[in-house]
């Protein structure tokens, strides 16, 4: 297969990687950004350039934000190709990727992968019943086509994003029925921890306090502490039954939303081989990287969520700082112009970073909503359940991997993307050792899927 040279790609068009493209494209180098999407934005601006004013004004000012972002991308000389599924980039740099069923390649110099982040698994029971989605998948919807659930709706988790999703359909007119919230008074109390990290950030607390109290205006009703969630239906979610204050609950709804923080999208940086360590506050796999965001592997870097969550200002920040060194490694800039441009950008990096101790404790998922019980399904393509994956390590499985072979846990089409961190936690729980010890799956191309036909054809 020909792959054609370019001086720098970038894997992902959010935040991270506009910010990234844009910078280097303005220093001179020839810069890819290719991006599943059709237009750059990302997770939290997608389609924000296309965006109609009704549903920028349901979205609020920080997906509006994004417009400045995505105008300086494209005002800079870096190429765009949307539509681009990448399904492989190589130790040795050759980035595959599949755009309108051709299937392409690139051979650069540098690459910056900007993957981003993706909703943590929220495994309970009934979580597969048609009706029961994630939040951010819900979000979507309504990013890119206006489509909001037509009846009422139950959120129930914590984070962020649960929140700001509950305020977006308050202002789009959509019942919520009630915010389940599973944060507890231990969690606060652990939090409070930190209370110096999020004085710092308080722009963000300022934020969701307001949202939360747009959501009490408007009469939803809050169950704080909520644990034992579960979704109740037979052919489809019926209600969400919980208890809260040591009283039974169950509020009907044919609507679940779920939602429990997210976590770095990790599956290019494991296939690359690279080193991962655990985040125990993120609880979540991270990749080892440098102060550039540099991987342990030649001319390959990490920026945003993908190295660890961090938000979206802080993820444009990480691109920048990504952009310098991959520009620096070209030759284009020296060293110290490299480190003179950084520094400003590191010390509002640490700014915006600092509020995330806080926030990681605040909304820490509780392990019952991690580590399912045994009926509960924990790989959904190839329906494994946490029982059968407990069976596996009594007979010895002791890993991700091993759980491959004894049960075909993770081969499915989302190639363990959706069941990879509830595999790691159910077994290294059995088997009582850590998530690090326990390890991950080994992750193999094509990261996104794509047929024999199209793989033959080009060849
Ligand atoms: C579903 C969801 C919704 C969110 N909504 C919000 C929100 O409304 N507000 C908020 O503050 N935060 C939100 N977040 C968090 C937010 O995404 C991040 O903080 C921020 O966007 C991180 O920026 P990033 O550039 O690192 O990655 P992202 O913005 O996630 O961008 C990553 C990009 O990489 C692309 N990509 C990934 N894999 C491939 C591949 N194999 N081939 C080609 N392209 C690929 C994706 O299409 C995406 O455009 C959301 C997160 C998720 C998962």
């Amino acid at each position: 297969m020909r792959a054609d040279p370019a001086e720098l790609v970038i894997v992902g068009g959010g935040p991270a990687g506009m910010a990234a493209a844009t910078l280097a494209a303005n220093l001179g180098v020839e810069v890819v950004l290719l991006d599943e999407q059709a237009t750059p934005g990302g997770q939290i601006y997608r389609n924000v350039s296309d965006a109609p004013q009704g549903r920028l004004d349901v979205l609020g000012p920080d997906y509006t934000a994004g417009r400045a972002l995505v105008d300086a991308f494209r005002a800079s000389k870096a190429r765009h190709v949307g539509g681009a599924a990448v399904w492989q980039v190589t130790a040795q740099r050759e980035v595959n990727y599949l755009r309108d069923g051709e299937v392409k390649s690139l051979q650069a110099q540098q690459v910056i992968l900007c993957t981003g982040a993706m909703e943590r698994p929220f495994p309970i029971p009934g979580w597969t019943l048609p009706g029961v989605l994630s939040a951010g998948a819900a979000q979507i919807l309504l990013k890119s086509a206006d489509t909001v659930p037509s009846e009422p709706v139950v959120l129930a988790g914590c984070g962020p994003l649960l929140y700001l999703l509950g305020w977006q359909y308050v202002r789009a007119g959509v019942p919520v029925r009630a915010i389940v919230d599973t944060t507890d008074s231990a969690d606060r109390r652990r939090a409070l921890a930190h209370l110096g990290g999020a004085l710092a950030g308080w722009r963000y607390l300022k934020k969701g306090l307001a949202m939360m109290r747009v959501l009490r205006r408007a009469g939803v009703p809050f169950y704080e502490g909520a644990s034992g969630l579960a979704v109740e239906g037979d052919d489809a979610a019926r209600a969400l039954r919980f208890t809260c204050n040591g009283r039974e609950q169950r509020i009907e709804s044919r609507v679940v939303l779920l939602h429990q923080g997210v976590v770095p999208n990790t599956q290019f940086t494991w296939s690359l081989r690279a080193k991962h360590r655990w985040d125990d506050a993120q609880l979540c796999f991270v990749p080892e990287v440098d102060e550039w965001g540099a991987l342990d592997l030649p001319g390959l870097y990490v920026a945003g969520d993908g190295r660890g969550i961090g938000g979206a200002l802080a993820a444009a920040l990480q691109g920048q700082l990504a952009a310098l060194g991959a520009v620096s490694a070209t030759g284009r800039i020296a060293a110290a112009e490299r480190d003179r441009r950084a520094a400003p950008v590191r010390a509002e990096l640490s700014t915006h970073l600092r509020v995330r101790p806080f926030l990681d404790a605040l909304y820490r998922p509780k392990p019952q909503n991690r580590i399912p019980a045994d009926d509960v399904l924990v790989c959904r393509c190839e329906e494994v359940t946490a029982g059968t994956l407990r069976e596996h390590v009594a007979l010895g499985c002791t890993g991700p991997n091993q759980a491959k072979s004894f049960g075909r846990c993770g081969m499915g089409p989302c190639q363990g993307r959706l069941c990879g961190l509830t595999v790691t936690e159910v077994i290294a729980d059995a088997r009582k050792v850590t998530p690090a010890e326990v390890g991950y799956y080994r992750i193999r191309p094509p990261i996104k899927p794509i047929t024999l036909g199209e793989l033959a054809r080009e060849a």
